[in-house]
């Protein structure tokens, strides 16, 4: 991880309109560092699934401010943004969204061929990925013919393709089980150590806390609690309401204990 801020969000409130106003995230500030790799927990409801989505350039916030790099993405035009999407940013969702008549070779190549590469620069770097997520035995299958978590890894091939410099990821284990989330989360994290891309995961699953680097809680749309890791792994701050039911978490030695 680098000093240096890939993402600085100021500010931040999304208020969806309709009958009721729903205020989703409630004046937001955050900075994330180049190559963090980062946890949101949090209850349903509570605005993660929002969030992500002002950072994925997926939505526009109803006020304030982020910028990725640098730039004000919150004054981008739609062409810029949609490009940004592209380039910068890699997705992760709950269910793969893999194109179901393609093979993984070729799900993970679209990305590319989207940024202007030629077929054969796509598929030899769709290649690689795929080795990267250890699934170069199974390149033509397509997603009916694999399992839920290797058709999760070849989404996470797919978001790594044009080498973003964030990934996000939205309960993306969510249907797996938990040998399963867990190989899934050890390689994220190898990959964010080997490529010092920034995660940002959000995820129900305390598990995955052991591997980050920062975990943020939010509730009714604000940040209320943050755990960070220091030196080779503990967390500094000593209790902290990360659980769904008010469970309190303690960093114990090495290890996160649900209490
Ligand atoms: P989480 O991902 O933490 O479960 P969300 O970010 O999806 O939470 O939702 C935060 C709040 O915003 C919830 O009250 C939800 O009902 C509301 N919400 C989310 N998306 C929309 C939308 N498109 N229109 C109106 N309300 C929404
Ligand atoms: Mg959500």
């Amino acid at each position: 991880m680098s000093d240096r801020n890939i993402i600085v969000i100021q500010g931040l409130t999304k208020v969806y309109k309709g009958g009721v106003d729903v205020l989703a995230l409630n004046d937001i500030n955050l900075d994330i560092k180049e190559g963090e790799f980062l946890a949101i927990v949090g209850p349903s409801g509570s605005g993660k699934s929002t969030l992500l989505n002002m950072i994925g350039l997926l939505d526009t916030p109803t006020s304030g401010t982020i910028y990725l790099k640098g730039q004000d993405v919150t004054k981008a035009t739609a062409d810029q943004r949609a490009r940004l999407r592209n380039k910068e940013l890699g997705f992760v969702f709950q269910y793969h969204h893999l194109i179901p008549e393609f093979s993984a070779l070729e799900n993970v190549m679209i990305p590319l061929l989207i940024a202007g590469k030629s077929k054969d620069e796509a598929q030899t770097r769709a290649f690689e990925l795929l080795e990267k997520v250890n699934l170069t035995d199974r390149i033509n299958s397509r997603p009916n013919q694999l399992s839920g978590g290797q058709n999760q890894r070849v989404a996470v091939a797919r978001a790594l393709a044009n080498s973003p410099s964030v990934v996000i990821g939205d309960e993306l284990t969510g249907n797996l089980d938990t040998k399963t989330s867990n190989l899934i989360y050890d390689l994220l994290r190898e990959l964010n150590r080997k490529l010092n891309q920034t995660f940002i995961l959000v995820t129900h699953d305390m598990h995955m806390a052991e591997k980050t680097d920062r975990i943020l809680r939010l509730v009714d749309g604000k940040i209320v609690c943050e755990l960070r890791r220091k030196g080779d792994g503990f967390v500094e701050s000593d209790v902290c309401d990360l659980g769904e039911n008010g469970q309190k978490v303690t960093r114990v030695g090495q290890s996160l204990d649900l209490e």
